[in-house]
């Protein structure tokens, strides 16, 4: 389905459709997309991997995939033309997800928001007249919004996608955490932000796991945070993923414990507060250096990016059971 000259929206099926025609293909969908198809050698593809979930971060992704449409669209007419053939041939660019309603169609609206200046509803109506059944799901729609307010920028300076991303996260740590717990070293956090701590049956407890903890200070003992505000994040999936010279060190068994706990954005953390993009971050009663913050986010010793990030590290704190009142 054709929303403006060249820029097409839609599903597996208009991929399958088109197949041959299309000179460039952004693929907004689940890990298993990529190599589902063949392509020919000339068709410029990029992939995302978003699932279609209210909580998946479409935001992160958009600096990425409107960057790939302006590209493709600008390329008409040049570089396409195969050699040899008199005339160019102008691009046909599609952005497809499964169904063609969800992931596709917020990736395009984003595209028509930023580009044409529409606000987000006017972009809807733009797709809905190629495509009647667009329909992304909710939470894109609410980041589709914000977007908006925020004159259609991702800035981590901006306050409202910092607000974001600290609900991503939350919602996500919470999604996570139901499905397993995370080891933390040699203990476990059965934790997530917002959750009560799991029941566990009492002859089954072992004195390190399910239980309140608190992170201390190392050098001075000062409560820097209690389990309830530390964020989860989950392990690597992908042993790939693991930076060459760990792979080469051997170390990729010792890697999978993180080497930082990240935590909440909280009162003491002066830094933060002072609305700096990235620092330190200093124990409020001592200042020894704990840990570092950013808000764009940082990559754990595990290989996941946890963002935003705000991190404790290990070998400064001490993880004590028992002590959060
Ligand atoms: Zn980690
Ligand atoms: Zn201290």
């Amino acid at each position: 389905m054709e929303v403006r000259e060249g820029l097409w929206v839609g599903g597996w099926k208009e991929l399958e459709d088109g197949m041959g025609e299309w000179t460039h293909v952004l693929s907004v969908d689940g890990p298993h997309v990529s190599k589902a198809k063949e392509f020919h050698p000339s068709v410029k593809r990029m992939t995302v991997n978003i699932l279609d979930m209210p909580q998946e971060n479409l935001l992160q992704h958009l600096t990425r995939c409107l960057g790939f449409i302006s590209r493709a669209l600008q390329a008409s007419g040049k570089a396409d033309a195969a050699p040899g053939e008199g005339e160019s041939k102008a691009s046909k660019v599609l952005v497809h997800c499964h169904a063609g309603q969800s992931r596709s169609v917020a990736i395009v609206a984003a595209y028509l928001m930023r580009l044409e200046g529409l606000s987000f509803e006017e972009a809807m109506d733009v797709i809905k007249q190629a495509n009647p059944d667009a329909n992304p799901n909710e939470g894109f729609r609410e980041q589709l919004k914000l977007y908006e307010k925020m004159g259609c920028r991702i800035d981590v300076n901006n306050s409202l996608y910092r607000h974001h991303l600290l609900k991503q996260q939350g919602k996500r740590a919470i999604g996570q955490n139901s499905l397993e717990s995370l080891e933390v070293g040699t203990s476990k956090l059965a934790q997530g932000v917002g959750q009560e701590a799991e029941v566990v049956a009492s002859d089954t407890v072992d004195p390190e796991s399910s239980d309140d903890y608190a992170i201390l200070c190392r050098k001075c003992r000062s409560v820097l945070a209690v389990s309830s505000q530390v964020i989860p994040h989950s392990p690597p999936e992908y042993k790939a993923k693991v930076p060459r010279k760990w792979q080469a060190q051997g170390r990729t068994g010792q890697i999978e414990q993180c080497s930082s706990v990240y935590l909440e954005p909280l009162k003491w953390m002066e830094e933060v507060e002072s609305g700096a993009n990235e620092g330190k971050l200093n124990c409020y009663k001592c200042h020894a250096r704990v840990g570092y913050f950013s808000w764009s986010g940082t990559q754990c010793s595990c290989s996941q990016w946890v963002t935003p990030a705000f991190q404790v590290h290990k070998s400064k704190v001490d993880i004590v059971y028992g002590e959060t009142k």
